[in-house]
């Protein structure tokens, strides 16, 4: 089998990548290990999500779906005196700011809804998994082996392949890209589950709209998420360095209940009695960069090749954003641009990484300042971060906000190349990636095929 492109996942990127690219001509083919729906964590989208699917025409799905509509995300200190909101914006074409709304989704329907839409405009979608990528003599990739439903296997060439596995970092994992590191979060862990009976805000105002994501803090990287996913059932997330829910010596259960009650008084307040109608699911370590990501042949995307920290609900933007920006490149691309360069994407990964950097330095100092940070929200910056929040991360960046941002995180320089390993594309102020610890990742799955072993472990 013989395709110009090949997507290996069919979450947000994936699909996202393959309607940008038939709006460019390309059919791409689609290869999804899972049968959908499936479960998956990443509810909450930002105003920037909201417009990538505002883009791809699904407005009035999202409408008369009825997904609780997200005016904003509330933040609660620990005692919960104190909160403060960031409300949900978007730029015109002259950047000037107004307010907007974006969507709370169950992933399983959502993701459902957008590989669907993405077969019915013309991509094609191949059940199985991808095994193996295959290589050329140039060291080029060639297109992947693919295991279908039924077991056998079979290799499908293409000009290119994306790679949208997600965690499961398909060509991190097969050494195709550089080196995967451990991110700067790495020893955390999130239990998250879905619970029917919570209590949401009832008002009139932005901040009190009964769809508005809310986060719940302890202390420094001890925190929950509250996210109304349909009219009765919110997601839950506790999320608290691993040593401490190792200390505490709970079955998952009990660990969730108590934290439920004891994280946060507002947390006790909105979930009275906790009634889960989903397992409760876990993810140790979710923090990794891999460098590299893009080559002769490949482009990985979304999770395939970064994910930092879960807090303000940006994975999902990030992925359909950078999906997005790919599709005019691949249609050059394939059309025979930039064909003898070294690395055809360069200028993309850059884009990509100078784009999360920002995103890294704002959550940097959430955890690190966390006083500092709400007054650069409420005072200082409001605009600029709204931006952040929003998921413009890669216009009108660095801000004069995050250029403060990193002078308070001393990071004004850019950081020691030599960990770099000759990937000189990336200028990652803000990466803060473990390369002592990377053996710990190279040719090892993702975090989600060892969170078993780290339950059974812990
Ligand atoms: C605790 C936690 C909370 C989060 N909360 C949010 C949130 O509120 N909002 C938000 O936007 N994001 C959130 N995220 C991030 C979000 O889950 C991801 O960023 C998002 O799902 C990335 O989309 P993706 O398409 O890159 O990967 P995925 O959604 O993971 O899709 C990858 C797909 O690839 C398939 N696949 C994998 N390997 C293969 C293979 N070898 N062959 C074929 N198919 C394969 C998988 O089956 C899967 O369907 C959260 C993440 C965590 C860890």
């Amino acid at each position: 089998m013989k395709r110009d492109v090949v997507i290996v996942g069919g979450g947000p990127a994936g699909s996202v990548c393959a309607m940008f690219l038939l709006r460019q001509g390309i059919t791409p083919l689609i290869v999804e290990a899972e049968t959908f729906p499936r479960y998956h964590i990443g509810e909450s989208l930002t105003g920037e999500g909201g417009q990538v699917l505002r883009r791809l025409g699904f407005e009035p799905q999202m409408t008369a779906r009825r997904w609780p509509v997200k005016h904003g995300v509330k933040v609660y200190g620990p005692t919960a005196r104190g909160s403060w909101f960031v409300p949900v914006t978007s730029r015109d074409a002259d950047w000037r700011l107004y307010e907007n709304i974006t969507w709370e989704v169950r992933r399983s329907e959502f993701d459902a809804t957008l590989l669907d839409a993405a077969v019915a405009r013309g991509a094609e979608l191949l059940p199985g998994r991808a095994t193996k990528p295959l290589m050329r003599d140039d060291g080029s990739l060639a297109g992947v082996e693919v295991r279908a439903a039924d077991g056998g296997t079979f290799d499908v060439e293409s000009a290119l392949l994306l790679d949208c596995s997600g965690q499961a970092t398909f060509l991190a994992n097969h050494k195709v890209t550089g080196p995967k590191y451990l991110g700067a979060y790495d020893r955390q862990v999130a239990f998250f589950t879905q619970v029917t009976g919570a209590i949401r805000d009832h008002g009139e105002a932005r901040n009190e709209q009964p769809g508005n994501a809310v986060i719940l803090y302890q202390q420094k990287f001890h925190w929950a998420w509250f996210i109304p996913i349909d009219d009765e059932v919110t997601s839950v997330g506790i999320v608290c360095p691993s040593a401490y829910f190792l200390e505490k010596k709970e079955s998952k259960r009990d660990f969730v209940m108590r934290e439920i009650r004891e994280l946060n008084p507002e947390l006790a307040r909105r979930i009275p009695a906790a009634n889960f109608v989903e397992d409760i699911h876990v993810i140790p370590n979710y923090s990794y960069q891999v460098r590299g990501f893009t080559g002769r042949g490949f482009i990985c995307v979304g999770d395939a090749h970064r994910f930092i920290d879960p807090i303000f609900s940006f994975g999902v933007t990030v992925a359909m954003r950078e999906a997005e920006f790919l599709a005019p490149l691949v249609r050059t691309y394939l059309e025979g641009a930039r064909r003898d360069s070294p690395n055809p994407f360069a200028d993309y990964q850059l884009a990509c990484e100078q784009g999360v950097d920002v995103l890294e330095d704002m959550i940097d100092l959430f955890w690190e300042q966390p006083f500092t940070f709400a007054a650069c929200v409420h005072r200082r910056y409001t605009d600029l971060l709204t931006d952040v929040f929003a998921g413009r991360l890669y216009e009108h960046q660095p801000s004069t906000g995050i250029l403060a941002f990193r002078k308070l995180l001393n990071r004004t320089e850019e950081r020691d190349r030599s960990y770099t390993d000759g990937d000189t594309y990336s200028i990652p102020i803000g990466s803060r990636y473990h390369p002592e610890r990377a053996a710990l990742w190279q040719g090892r799955g993702a975090a989600v095929a060892t969170t078993e072993k780290w339950l059974a472990k812990a």
